[in-house]
């Protein structure tokens, strides 16, 4: 490992350079870094559900009664009655036959994609897919293909001339959370039925937030029967921590026998299982949490629009992407809003591509309007 240091130099003087940074407190609000309380627009609490006391209270009495953790992977004695129940709870909400909870969202992301794409199989994954996605398609013997980010008529041209013995399945995340977009879904799911291809989304931005009910950018579309693949995570708007994929009956007792990433893990534990169930009923129950936050990213929005920025992504989807080129100026920005009191990542390769490396700022339904204008206020001149 003697180069590693010289590469860690090399990353540093390219701008690169990554440093952990712990809070002294919840994904709240506002948060406690250092001794200073800053205003948290970096988490993906988009409801404030990490630290509702009802979601804490859940996790609570799942610990008293099951204990930490479930013991062992859920097909050894790992199983729990909880599992059961939030699977239900989720097929229910996404109107789906079946489904199947996961240590993680990036497990059932990866471990979902490398099990369903066999030898024969090829994938057509968007360019711009979160790693997860892109690790599955890796662990798959299947051949991949990627084609050009939010283009229908690339994946088109791409489907009409690769040689394929087997399935075909189009792979996409819902929402590109580092560019504040939502995927083309009507246009994907059109084309692949053109070439009977199978399409699998991976919505962890969207659950719980997009969408009249929350039930995600694909339920947004009316394409919940069209989608064969729905992934999701519970460690976003559900505040929680794990994974999940909704899908029929077939897929998940493939998906029990075939994903190692559900296979070879420990069952997610009692406490965020509880916590995920208690976060859904309230992410049903309580749909003025979207409207804030809706509310929150609009006035984030204008904010920064009125100090010249040009913002991209998508309005429904509820957060603010600032792009500002190299890595360095990004960084500064970040810098400058952190003195300032306010929490905001700066986002760099390879997270995103070379040259669009940016601030992206999530609003939560919990901030007060107050929380909202600091963050405006403390962003620079564009
Ligand atoms: C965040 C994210 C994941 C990973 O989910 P975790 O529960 O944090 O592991 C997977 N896929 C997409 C598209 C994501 O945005």
């Amino acid at each position: 490992m003697k180069d590693l240091p010289d590469q860690l130099h090399d990353l540093a003087a390219r701008g690169l350079e990554r440093r952990l940074r712990p809070l002294a407190s919840g994904s709240g609000p506002k948060v406690r870094e250092g001794g200073r309380s800053l205003v948290n627009l970096a988490s993906n609490n988009y409801l404030g559900l990490a630290t509702d006391p009802r979601v804490v209270a859940a996790a609570r009495e799942a610990l008293e009664r099951y204990g930490a953790g479930s013991g062992a992977s859920r097909l050894i004695s790992g199983d729990l009655d909880l599992h059961h129940g939030l699977e239900a709870d989720l097929a229910d909400f996404k109107s789906a036959p079946a489904s199947l909870v996961f240590p993680t969202g990036y497990a059932a992301a990866s471990g979902t994609v490398a099990a369903i794409a066999g030898e024969d199989d090829v994938i057509f994954s968007d360019e711009l897919n979160h790693a997860s996605l892109i690790d599955g398609c890796r662990l798959a013997p299947a051949r991949v293909v990627r084609f050009r980010h939010r283009d229908p008529e690339h994946l088109r041209a791409l489907l009409a001339n690769e040689p394929c013995a087997g399935r075909r399945l189009v792979v996409t995340d819902g929402v590109f959370s580092m560019d504040g977009e939502l995927a083309p879904l009507p246009e994907l799911v059109a084309v692949a039925a053109e070439f009977d291809a199978r399409v699998v989304v991976d919505d962890a931005h969207g659950t719980g937030v997009i969408g009249g009910e929350g039930t995600g950018s694909v339920e947004r579309f009316g394409l919940g029967a069209d989608v064969d693949v729905r992934i999701g995570t519970l460690s976003k708007a559900l505040g929680a921590q794990g994974g999940f994929v909704v899908g029929s009956e077939v897929l998940v007792d493939w998906l029990v026998h075939r994903a190692r990433t559900f296979v070879y893990s420990t069952g997610l534990g009692p406490a965020m299982v509880a916590a995920a169930a208690e976060s859904l009923r309230i992410v049903r129950a309580e749909p003025e949490r979207r409207a804030a936050l809706r509310e929150n990213a609009r006035r984030l929005r204008e904010g920064l629009l009125a100090k010249g920025h040009r913002l991209i992504g998508d309005e429904e989807v509820p957060m603010a992407v600032v792009v500002l080129g190299s890595p360095d100026a990004a960084v500064t920005v970040a810098e400058t809003l952190r003195d300032r009191g306010i929490l905001a990542p700066a986002i760099r390769p390879p997270t995103v591509p070379e040259g669009t490396s940016r601030i992206r700022l999530t609003p939560m339904a919990t901030h007060t309007p107050d929380d909202i204008d600091a963050a405006a206020a403390a962003f620079p001149e564009a």
